[in-house]
C-alpha cells in the first residue's frame, strides 16, 4: 500500500479525492467539520513538500446538475481558516475555468473544485468525465475512505491515468491499516458485537464474520427477529419476518463452526417508541404482546460486558438499543464500557459504522478505544469481503 510518506511532492500538482461531504446549516454554514479537519494533514503534506493541491470532492446527493445547497463554495471560507491561506474556487469540476485555474496553481497553492456529483458521470463512474478531472494534475491521492466502496470517477475509474503517480492518504492509509488488523491479523479472543435497528443490513458482514470469531453478540432492534426464529413471543418489538429463515440458519451455522453466539437474554421494554413510555423489563422469549423492545436488558448487559472484557480483538458495529433515547441508552453505554475496559487490558477495539460511532461519542469514550472509523458503509463493505473499488483501483 502506497501512501503520501512513500512520495516528495514537490512540483507536483496533487489531485486530492476528499470527503468533503459535510452538514450545513441553513445558512450554509458547516455543521459538523469532522471530515474537513480529518483531511488536513494529509493537504499539509503535500504542500510541505512544495506540490500546489487541486482539491475534489461530492457534498449531498444532487439531482439534477448546480443546487445551490449542495455547493462546494460554502466551505472555502472555512477551509481557508483551517489553513491559514487562501482556498481557489472553480465554479465547474471540469472545463475550461477549472483547467486554467490548476494551470497556473503555484508550489503550495491551493484550489477546491466545484461539487463533483454535479454531473452524472461522476456517479455512473463515466471514463471521459474521470479523464477531464485527470487531466487537470500530474498526480493521484485519495484520500476519501467514505466513498471507497464505491466506483465513480474521482475515486476509483480516474486511478488509471496515473500510472504510478498515485496512492493513498493519510486518512485512507489509516483506516485500511486499521481494518485490516481486526480482519486479517486479530488476536483470540476475537468478539464481534452487532446491533442496530435491522438484521438485513448486517447479514454479509455477520456471514463473513463467523469465518473469524470467537464470540458474535447480537443486540438491538436485530435481536428480536432471532427470537422469533427461535419460536419466541417478541411483542410489537422490531422483526424482519422475511429473515426468520435467514436467521435461523446463522445460528444452525453458528453452533456447526463453534462459535459463541451470544442473544440477549432480556430487554427493557416500552408501551411506545417514546422516551416517555411505559418502561418494562422482559424476557425476549416472553416479551408481552403490548410493548416492544427498545434496549438490552440487566441480565444481557453483565453477559455481554464479561464476554466483551475477556476478549483481544474487539468490531464494534450497531448500538445495543434505542440510545438516543435516554432511557434506552443504558445497554449501548454498558457495551461502550466494557469496550473501553477491554482496551485498557490491551484489546484492540474498533468502532465502526455511523452509529456506533455517534454512540461512542455520545458516552465521551471517544479517545479510550483503539479506532472509531469514519468509514460508515465502505467500512462494512469491507468486513463483508468485498474488495473496494477505491482500494482496488489504486493497486492495479
Ligand atoms: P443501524 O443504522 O442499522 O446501525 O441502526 C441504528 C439504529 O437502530 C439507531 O438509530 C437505534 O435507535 C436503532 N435501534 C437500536 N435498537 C433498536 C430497537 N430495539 N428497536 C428499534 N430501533 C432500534
Amino acid at each position: 500500500m502506497k501512501t503520501i510518506d512513500d512520495f516528495n511532492f514537490a512540483d507536483k500538482k496533487v489531485l486530492l479525492r476528499v470527503d468533503f461531504n459535510v452538514p450545513l446549516n441553513k445558512d450554509y454554514s458547516i455543521a459538523d467539520d469532522t471530515r474537513i479537519q480529518a483531511v488536513i494533514p494529509t493537504i499539509q503534506k503535500i504542500r510541505k513538500d512544495g506540490g500546489s493541491v487541486i482539491l475534489m470532492s461530492h457534498l449531498g446527493r444532487p439531482k439534477t446538475g448546480h443546487e445551490e445547497k449542495y455547493s462546494l463554495k460554502h466551505v472555502v471560507a472555512h477551509l481557508s481558516d483551517l489553513l491559514n491561506c487562501k482556498v481557489n474556487f472553480a465554479d465547474d469540476c471540469i472545463g475550461n475555468d477549472a483547467k486554467e485555474m490548476s494551470e497556473a496553481l503555484q508550489a503550495k497553492e491551493l484550489m477546491l473544485l466545484e461539487n463533483l456529483r454535479f454531473y452524472p458521470e461522476e456517479e455512473k463512474g463515466d471514463l471521459e468525465f474521470a479523464k477531464k478531472l485527470a487531466s487537470l494534475g500530474n498526480f493521484y491521492v485519495n484520500d476519501a475512505f467514505g466513498t471507497a466502496h464505491r466506483a465513480h470517477a474521482s475515486t476509483a475509474v480516474i486511478a488509471q491515468f496515473f500510472s504510478d503517480h498515485k496512492c493513498f492518504g493519510y486518512v485512507m492509509a489509516r483506516e485500511i491499516a486499521n481494518a485490516d488488523k481486526v480482519m486479517n491479523s486479530f488476536e483470540r479472543p476475537f468478539t464481534a458485537i452487532m446491533g442496530g435497528a435491522k438484521v438485513s443490513d448486517k447479514l454479509l458482514i455477520i456471514e463473513s464474520l463467523m469465518d473469524k470469531v470467537d464470540n458474535l453478540i447480537i443486540g438491538g432492534g436485530m435481536a428480536y427477529t432471532f427470537f422469533k426464529a427461535m419460536g419466541g413471543k417478541v411483542g410489537k418489538s422490531l422483526v424482519e419476518e422475511d429473515r426468520v429463515e435467514l436467521c435461523k440458519e446463522i445460528m444452525l451455522r453458528a453452533k456447526t463452526k463453534n462459535i459463541h453466539f451470544l442473544l440477549p437474554y432480556d430487554s427493557i421494554t416500552a408501551n411506545a417508541f417514546s422516551n416517555d413510555a411505559v418502561i418494562s423489563e422482559a424476557d425476549n422469549m416472553n416479551i408481552p404482546d403490548d410493548v416492544m423492545g427498545l434496549d438490552i436488558g440487566a441480565m444481557a448487559r453483565k453477559t455481554f460486558y464479561d464476554v466483551i472484557v475477556k476478549s483481544k480483538t474487539v468490531l464494534w458495529n450497531g448500538p445495543m438499543g434505542v440510545f438516543e433515547m435516554s432511557n434506552f441508552a443504558n445497554g449501548t453505554k454498558a457495551v461502550a464500557v466494557a469496550v473501553v475496559e477491554a482496551t485498557d487490558k490491551g484489546a484492540f477495539t474498533l468502532i465502526g459504522g455511523g452509529d456506533s460511532a455517534a454512540a461512542i461519542a455520545k458516552f465521551g469514550f471517544e479517545n479510550k478505544v483503539s479506532y472509531v472509523s469514519t468509514g460508515g458503509g465502505a467500512l462494512l463493505e469491507y468486513f463483508e469481503g468485498k474488495g473496494l473499488p477505491g482500494i482496488d483501483a489504486m493497486n492495479s
